[in-house]
């Protein structure tokens, strides 16, 4: 490993970063990652697309961004959506060692904040040169620690156990690209690395499990000053919902026992005027916690305190008002085993690139969360991203580096 590699992986995270390709639009990131590959030398039937993006199934609605500003237009039933301009990318290259077949991963789409993003380096990190934008560090700085290695070992023809590269599209908008990607194209590998955010010697082996609700509570609308009585508020039946989750400690951190997870109501929507009694209110809720049954009983605390508001308000005729629920698995939760392979390899890696492996378990949703699932299990390591998703994101050069080196380190090993 020499200078020039790191000189080389410094220069295409800034090209990548500069690139648009928020979820759903990663078409020109693909197409410059592909340009890279096919220069340095990868044979053309190596590199293939899986068109995830056209794999979208009816009813499901995981591909639908949550719009900031919390608007519930998509409440309700929300046609098929083609879902995005591309699918994930893959390059499989054979081994010129004996070894499992390992996987080096990346999301490469970012979020809406950092669109228009300029970015510059100032000292020892990479910055965004307007102060309203995000960076796109997430992720752009795993795919080029992925493409960096590909792009190494494609041109000096290092020695390698068989390899798959695999760079993602929508990860943040409901980890579509691994939850729907063709996992045949990958060749089957036994050691899977993914890279995303953090600082390098962090080693994500487990994360929780989401899933996201929409809520529609229908009441009954009356003049507000004529005849209340014969209204029923859909935003008192809410209300009452979400005090009786506050008060039974449903919401918001929950520990009950030695389980624990998380809820939020996060987005509620409804009435148009103070002079009718409001007809109907649009929430959004999500649930999360990394023990499935437990994560189930939330969901259940959360049905159950809707219904039962419900039930509880009525007009002066007695009639009620009604909810209605629509949910999904968001991502399953995931645990690697303590002696998996790649979690080893991964330590192994780090501490050989002066670093001191730290364990940790991600209370968010990762690629890893969907790539276990479905069989390949999945570590996730950082490479210096700090302040994700926010206006002071920003890239720690020095942590970039070392995720380099150590990427391709597990790239170039085998046992
Ligand atoms: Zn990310």
């Amino acid at each position: 490993m020499n200078a020039a590699y790191l000189k080389d992986a410094e220069s295409l995270v800034l090209k990548l970063m500069a690139i648009p390709g928020v979820s759903g639009r990663e078409n020109k990131v693909m197409e410059y990652i592909a340009g890279q590959l096919h220069k340095a030398g990868a044979p053309k039937n190596a590199v293939q697309f899986d068109n995830v993006h056209r794999r979208g199934r009816k009813g499901d609605r995981s591909n639908l961004p949550e719009r900031p500003g919390g608007c519930c237009a998509q409440i309700g039933p929300v046609p098929f959506s083609p879902g995005g301009e591309v699918g994930n990318l893959v390059l499989r290259l054979p081994g010129t060692l004996p070894g499992k077949r390992r996987l080096l991963m990346a999301h490469v789409d970012t979020v809406p904040i950092c669109e228009g993003t300029r970015p510059v380096r100032r000292g020892r990190y990479i910055v965004p040169a307007d102060k309203n934008t995000g960076l796109g560090a997430d992720n752009r700085a795993g795919t080029a620690v992925v493409l960096s290695a590909a792009l190494e070992i494609l041109r000096r023809g290092l020695p390698r156990p068989p390899l798959t590269f695999l760079w993602t599209v929508q990860e943040e908008i409901g980890l579509r690209g691994s939850r729907f990607g063709r996992l045949g194209l990958l060749g089957n590998p036994r050691l899977a690395f993914n890279y995303d955010g953090g600082p390098a010697s962090k080693l994500t082996v487990a994360a929780t499990g989401g899933y996201r609700m929409d809520i529609r509570v229908i009441g009954r609308a009356s003049h507000a000053g004529v005849s209340p009585e014969l209204g029923v508020s859909a935003i008192t039946i809410a209300s009452l919902a979400i005090a009786q989750l506050h008060r039974e400690g449903w919401h918001g951190r929950i520990e009950k026992g030695n389980r624990t997870g998380t809820s939020n109501v996060g987005v509620i929507h409804g009435g148009q005027a103070t002079n009718v009694v409001t007809e109907e209110v649009l929430l959004r809720a999500e649930a999360r916690s990394h023990n499935s049954t437990f994560r189930r009983r939330i969901i259940r605390a959360i049905e159950q305190a809707f219904q039962k508001a419900a039930r509880s308000v009525r007009n002066v005729e007695g009639l009620r008002g009604e909810v209605q629920i629509d949910g999904r698995l968001d991502y399953e939760s995931f645990r690697l085993r303590d002696d998996e392979p790649c979690v080893l390899a991964a330590e192994e890696a780090v501490s050989e690139c002066g670093g001191t492996p730290v364990r940790a378990v991600s209370n968010g949703g990762l690629d890893a969360n969907w790539m276990t699932v479905r069989g390949i299990p999945t570590v996730t390591l950082g490479c210096g991203q700090e302040n994700v998703h926010t206006t002071s994101e920003r890239l720690y050069l020095d942590e970039f580096r070392r995720a380099c080196r150590i990427a391709l380190r597990l790239a170039t090993g085998s046992e």
